[in-house]
């Protein structure tokens, strides 16, 4: 354990970073949200590698990862990832601190650490394997974290960086969206009105794409609020009736999976470097199933033959996962800051809420973010 650096020039409350124990929820079994405890004598984190750094958690949100972490989806590879020689007895795991979103103030910084020091706002997004931000501190790896954008509070910072770095790894990564290749491609979000959604719209317009949504009647007046050029119904009518009526796409990006995978051979522009990238994958779903080479060598065949089909059709078909980056989170945070995109909170809960808030999640119809306020 390596000794961090205090931050006594900043005049903080270093002695509360001396403490063992905090407030945090965390789950000691996989279930319902009956497994969500409250626990005063959770173990204090500590800075393990020199570049890591402990945030005090300001806020969080809540997203679907930590619902179906708490169901126990996933934890073969998250346990994989916390244990990859398995040296550890099963259920070593527990407890867990759910919670992948913080914005808060930097408290203490390891040896390495250069680009924050304490008392820095931050904000950033906790990769599933780590010990996650429904807690009163948090330790994150300094390459995550990014400083919070200035005209944000905690509450609404909260409610960005693992939706917005999740549009990103999808539109940027995936698709090869940029500023610079933006302006005139039109894009197509299923799945629009939620977390991801809300974020996508946002990038998308600030870069200048042409922005068609979907989503159900009641989204209708957010989505155009967010800049949306076309907002299609599915409630209505059939998505591909609707769809007919339309140009076709450059790019799809899916946040709803299941049979909206097959718009992309339909609806997106042939041999003309088109993109169809989904969120909804079996990655983490086979590797519970059947273990993690099996259910890597399912995924891997899956994905294969879905690229080589959609490939011979002039289309490229992707799998979009979140991926941690504090470089990415600085460039949406200047986005932000010049007004071009803005967060979109539909409900915050105090931090003695976090079950309540995991409900209103799982009820579906999200418009935007449920965000906790912890101090
Ligand atoms: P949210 O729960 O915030 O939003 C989901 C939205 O989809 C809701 O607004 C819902 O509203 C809407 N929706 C549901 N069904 C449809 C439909 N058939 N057509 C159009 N819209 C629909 O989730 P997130 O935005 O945070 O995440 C979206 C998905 O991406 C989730 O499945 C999540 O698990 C996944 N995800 C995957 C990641 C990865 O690394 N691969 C990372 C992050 C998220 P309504 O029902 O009112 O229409």
């Amino acid at each position: 354990v390596l000794i961090a650096k205090p931050g006594k020039d900043r005049g903080l409350h270093v002695s509360s970073v001396r403490n063992t124990i905090m407030p945090a929820w965390v789950i000691d079994k996989y279930g319902t949200n009956d497994v969500l405890r409250f626990n005063e004598n959770t173990l204090f984190p500590v800075i393990h590698y020199p570049n890591e750094v402990i945030i005090q958690v300001h806020a969080a949100s809540v997203n679907p990862i930590d619902v179906h972490m708490r169901n126990g989806y996933g934890a073969a590879s998250l346990n994989m990832t916390r244990d990859p020689l398995k040296m550890k007895i099963p259920g070593s795991e527990f407890p867990i601190i759910l919670g992948r979103d913080v914005s808060g103030v930097v408290m203490e910084c390891g040896l390495s650490v250069k680009y924050f020091k304490p008392g820095d706002k931050v904000w950033a997004a906790v990769p599933p394997w780590k010990q996650g931000t429904f807690a009163e501190f948090v330790v994150a790896s300094a390459n995550e974290v990014s400083l919070m954008p200035k005209s944000l509070s905690h509450t609404e910072a909260a409610s960005l960086p693992y939706v917005a770095l999740t549009a990103w790894a999808g539109l940027v990564n995936s698709c090869g969206l940029k500023k610079e290749t933006c302006p005139g491609k039109r894009v197509l979000i299923i799945g629009a009105s939620g977390g991801v959604g809300t974020a996508a719209i946002q990038l998308l317009k600030a870069w200048g794409a042409h922005v068609t949504v979907v989503c159900s009647g009641g989204a209708q007046t957010l989505m155009n609020d967010l800049g949306a050029d076309d907002v299609i119904d599915y409630t209505t009518a059939s998505l591909k009736d609707q769809l007919k009526t339309r140009d076709l796409f450059d790019v799809m990006f899916d946040n709803v999976g299941g049979t909206s995978e097959e718009l992309a051979l339909q609806y997106l522009k042939p041999w003309s470097g088109a993109s169809y990238c989904t969120l909804v994958t079996p990655f983490l779903y086979n590797t519970d199933r059947m273990g993690i080479a099996d259910g890597m060598m399912r995924s891997g065949f899956t994905l294969g033959s879905k690229v080589i089909k959609h490939l011979c059709k002039g289309i490229h078909y992707r799998w979009g996962f979140f991926t941690n980056s504090g470089p990415a989170l600085d460039e949406i945070g200047e986005i932000v800051d010049a007004g071009k995109m803005r967060p979109v909170v539909e409900k915050v809960f105090p931090f003695s809420d976090v079950p309540q808030a995991f409900d209103k999640l799982e009820a579906g119809n999200a418009r935007g973010k449920t965000v906790i306020q912890v101090i």
